[in-house]
C-alpha cells in the first residue's frame, strides 16, 4: 500500500487579507468543535490509510484555541497508519503562533512550520491587509527554533503595488539571514471579488525582475530552486508539496480542500455551514469531481520542478524538434531522460506545456 499525503484545511483566521480567494473566515470560532468532528468524520470514510505527510493550511491553524491541534493529532493518529518520520507541516501566523502554540503544536507532532512573511515594509504589508511586521515574524521563527521546531518556510510576494526591485531584495536578504530552510516566493495574483482587485501592480519586466533578485539573493545563501517558486536547504524539500506535482495520492478533508485519490481528483464544499451540514446529512462534503487526464497533468506539473520531466513518460523523443529547440536556445536541458528547465524556461513554463503537449500527442 503506497503513503498518501494528507492535507487539513484549517478556515479560520483572525482577519481578512486584501488579496485573499481563500476558503477563510473570520469570526467563526465557535464552529471549531464541530469542524472537527466533521473532519475526523469525513478522514474515517476513508479506511485504512498509509499517511506519510500531514500538512495543516488554512485559513490559519495558529488561530485555533489551545487544545484544538492536540484534539486533531490525536484524531488523526487514531484513524490513519502515520508513518514514523512523518513530515508534519502546520501553516501559521507569525502573530498567532505564540510561545504556548509552538509547544502545544511539537508535543502534538508538528514537525515543520510554514510562515508568511510577505515582505518586510510595514507600509506593503498593511496594503495586504497582513497584520504582522517584520519582527513578529523574526521573533516566531527565533522561538520555533529555540522550542525544538527546526524546519521552517516562510513566504514571500512580489508584484505588489508600490513595491519596489529593492523592497524585494530586502526581503529576500532578511528571510535568509534567519534560520529558516525553505522559502516560497510568489506573485501577487489579484482575483476579482477581493478588496485589493484592480490595483495597479508592476509591469511583467518588473515583475520578472523582481523574481530574478529574490531568486539570486536565496542562491546566494545556499537554497536551490527545486520547483518554480520554491527554494529550499539541500534535503528540505516540502516533501507534502513534492506528492501534488509528482502527481501521488493526496487526500484533502475540510472546507474546500481537493483530493487526488486512485485516479479521481474531488474538491469538497467551500464554506464552513455548507461542510457542516453537507458531512452531517451526507457523510461527505464533495461537490466536484473529475477523472485525471494523466498526460497533461503529468507534463504541467513534472516540468515545474527540478527533477524535470521524463520524456518516455511523455511519450516524447530527445531528437523531438521541440525538444531539440527548448535545449538549443537554453530554455531546458536534458540529464538521462530527463527534460529539466532552465529558469529562463520556467519564466514560461505555461507556453512550453503546451508546446511538448502538441508533441505528445495532446
Ligand atoms: S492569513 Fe492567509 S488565509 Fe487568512 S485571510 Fe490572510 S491570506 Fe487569507
Amino acid at each position: 500500500m503506497e503513503s498518501v499525503g494528507l492535507y487539513i484545511h484549517i478556515p479560520y483566521c483572525e482577519s481578512k487579507c486584501t488579496y485573499c480567494d481563500f476558503a477563510s473566515f473570520t469570526g467563526k470560532t465557535d464552529t471549531i468543535d464541530a469542524y472537527i468532528d466533521a473532519c475526523m468524520k469525513e478522514l474515517s470514510s476513508y479506511g485504512h490509510l498509509l499517511v506519510d505527510t500531514v500538512y495543516f493550511g488554512g485559513g490559519t491553524p495558529s488561530v485555533l484555541r489551545p487544545g484544538d491541534m492536540t484534539r486533531l493529532m490525536k484524531g488523526i493518529r487514531e484513524r490513519v497508519e502515520l508513518a514514523e518520520d512523518a513530515e508534519i507541516t502546520s501553516e501559521a501566523n507569525p502573530n498567532s503562533l505564540t510561545e504556548e502554540k509552538i509547544c502545544e503544536f511539537r508535543d502534538a507532532g508538528i514537525n515543520r512550520i510554514s510562515m508568511g512573511l510577505q515582505e518586510t515594509d510595514t507600509k506593503l504589508l498593511r496594503i495586504l491587509g497582513r497584520i504582522h511586521d517584520a519582527a513578529d515574524f523574526e521573533r516566531a521563527v527565533y522561538n520555533c527554533v529555540r522550542y525544538g521546531i527546526t524546519n521552517i518556510s516562510g513566504d514571500l510576494m512580489y508584484s505588489l503595488p508600490t513595491q519596489t526591485v529593492e523592497n524585494c531584495r530586502k526581503a529576500a536578504e532578511f528571510i535568509s539571514s534567519l534560520p529558516v530552510t525553505h522559502v516560497s516566493a510568489y506573485a501577487l495574483r489579484l482575483e476579482e471579488g477581493t478588496p485589493l482587485y484592480g490595483a495597479e501592480q508592476p509591469d511583467e519586466d518588473t515583475d520578472r525582475e523582481m523574481f530574478s533578485v529574490i531568486g539570486s539573493v536565496l542562491k546566494e545563501k545556499g537554497f536551490l530552486r527545486y520547483e518554480i517558486s520554491n527554494f529550499s536547504l539541500p534535503g528540505y524539500e516540502c516533501r507534502h508539496n513534492m506528492k501534488y506535482w509528482e502527481m501521488d495520492d493526496y487526500v484533502g478533508i475540510g472546507v474546500s480542500a481537493h483530493s487526488c485519490y486512485r485516479g479521481v481528483r474531488h474538491g469538497n464544499a467551500v464554506t464552513i455551514p455548507s461542510y457542516l451540514s453537507m458531512m452531517e446529512k451526507d457523510g461527505n462534503a464533495v461537490i466536484s469531481r473529475e477523472d485525471v487526464d494523466q498526460l497533461e497533468e503529468y507534463v504541467m506539473l513534472s516540468t515545474r520542478t527540478a527533477k524535470g520531466l521524463s520524456l518516455s513518460k511523455a511519450s516524447l523523443r530527445e531528437d523531438d524538434p521541440v525538444v531539440e529547440r527548448m535545449t538549443r536556445e537554453g530554455l531546458a536541458f536534458l540529464k538521462g531522460d530527463r527534460l529539466i528547465l532552465t529558469d529562463r524556461g520556467m519564466d514560461i513554463q505555461n507556453s512550453i506545456v503546451l508546446m511538448l503537449l502538441s508533441r505528445s500527442g495532446k
